[in-house]
């Protein structure tokens, strides 16, 4: 076998992916992966003996399973050097604390267009975007025939061919099931914000770099590349934090943890208290109806309002609480240990951010932690606002998805110019206005009483449970 990789007049393309590259080469010398790593692997790997190449020599990241002087030789370009490149002018201007790796996908996402010319781009991978970026279509991710998503891996399956999904079906639609490697279309990036991501200047780079990100919102966030574009051309500023005096302290004491933590309970509290003044404001009965469990003798539970169901729930999941005990008032502690948060909701995100954070400016972390805090609960508040209105009417408690799960259009974002962190919202949220059973009569009637000892069971959790 030879690859035939320049001969056949093929090109190695902008962003071109390893997995392109590698159904390619299987396609036009009609080989499976096996026998292209009896080839092209190490002389000393097993892939000859063994029936099953392993996982490892199947990585088309690190490309582990190839002989990399061997494999240059016959591209004429070494693939390794191609794809960190690639990887890192995508990458390239994101804080320490997102994990580079973390931001392509295991499974292969692809353009139907693009894989009629034999052509996969490795931005195609990249969980930032949704769409591809040259014919800008939606991707697909899964096979058209079995449905199942497929590994970005060198396919495992035996087939002498590309392009296939390991139940033998063709990715490509045309019905020859070959794809036209003569074809002359253009494959320049049509996407106005990926170009600018791509060519972004150093200065702008810098911008996002030493900018803390808060993970969640830059996962599944379709529309995160505008919002951090525009951070860096200063768009939509809202404040800043104090300016980074020349008393820098670091978080490091038991006495800032307990500050912190008690600052953020403070925030939570002024949340709250806010809610009660603005969305819940004439809903404070139909809260203590509800959390109550108030009914008549004899009669099934009145209805809940969405209000009341979303407040009740919100608290529960946010704080992890019972709603439905007297006291929901959240615990006052006094052994803080390190990094520890009065927050359950995204806690693990909150404090790999504060870690993160650690040799900031402490004063500049409370700032940043409260003002994310406040954010969350009020994206958390708005999640249960859209399950109650649903929900609420059912009597249900949906197991909810607890992912960050948000209006994409908005968002928070804290950028670090000028040493000093500033904050930037894009579409602020405005509540959804749901129907409150109670508008007209919101006092109970005496002969409503309360079921609180029952504990009714709306608190498992389950779509069953009522
Ligand atoms: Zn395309
Ligand atoms: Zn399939
Ligand atoms: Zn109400």
């Amino acid at each position: 076998m030879r690859l035939n990789w320049m001969e056949r007049g093929n090109q190695l393309k902008e962003f071109e992916s390893s997995w392109s590259i590698m159904e390619k080469m299987k396609a036009e010398n009609f080989v499976s992966s096996k026998q292209l790593l009896e080839v092209y692997g190490h002389e000393n790997s097993n892939v000859h003996k063994s029936a099953i190449v392993g996982k490892r020599h199947l990585n088309l990241w690190t490309l582990e399973g190839f002989d990399h002087l061997n494999l240059e030789t016959a591209l004429g370009f070494s693939l390794i050097q191609h794809i960190n490149h690639y990887k890192r002018v995508l990458t390239h201007m994101f804080p320490s604390n997102i994990n580079p790796e973390l931001l392509f996908r295991d499974t292969v996402y692809y353009c139907r267009e693009c894989l009629e010319c034999g052509y996969h781009n490795l931005l195609h991978q990249f969980k930032l975007l949704h769409k591809c970026p040259i014919h800008q279509i939606d991707l697909e991710y899964i096979c058209n025939e079995c449905r199942n998503p497929i590994p970005y891996l060198l396919s495992s399956h035996k087939y002498e061919n590309g392009f296939l999904c390991s139940c033998g079906e063709s990715l490509l639609e045309s019905n020859i099931k070959k794809y036209d490697s003569n074809h002359h279309q253009n494959l320049s990036l049509k996407d106005s914000f990926v170009r600018s991501w791509i060519e972004m200047n150093e200065d702008e780079a810098s911008v996002l770099r030493s900018t803390p990100m808060f993970k969640p919102f830059i996962e599944n966030n379709p529309l995160v590349i505008h919002h951090l574009l525009n951070i860096t051309k200063q768009k939509n500023l809202v404040y800043y934090s104090e300016k980074n005096s020349n008393q820098w302290n670091k978080l490091d004491t038991n006495e800032r943890h307990k500050e912190l933590f008690e600052s953020i309970c403070q925030i939570t509290k002024s949340f709250e208290a806010y809610l009660f003044k603005t969305v819940l404001k004439d809903h404070k009965h139909c809260i203590k109806r509800f959390t109550g469990l108030f009914k008549r003798k004899g009669e099934p539970f009145p209805e809940i309002c969405p209000y009341a169901y979303s407040y009740v729930f919100w608290k529960e999941s946010f704080y992890n609480i019972n709603p439905f005990q007297n006291n929901i008032n959240v615990a006052k502690k006094n052994n803080i240990v390190q990094f520890e948060l009065p927050v359950y909701y995204q806690e693990d995100a909150l404090k790999e951010l504060l870690i993160y954070m650690n040799n900031n400016d402490y004063r500049e972390t409370r700032w940043y932690m409260s003002h994310l805090v406040w954010e969350l609960a009020t994206y958390h508040f708005d999640n249960w606002l859209n399950i109650a209105n649903i929900y609420a009417k059912k009597k249900i408690k949906p197991k909810p998805n607890f992912d960050f799960d948000y209006d994409y259009n908005s968002i928070v974002i804290f950028p670090r110019r000028s040493n000093r962190l500033e904050k930037h919202s894009v579409n602020a949220l405005t509540w959804r206005e749901l129907e409150c059973p109670y508008v007209l009569n919101k006092k109970r009637d005496i002969e409503e009483i309360s079921h609180l000892p029952m504990r009714l069971a709306i608190t498992n959790g389950n779509e069953e449970d009522k």
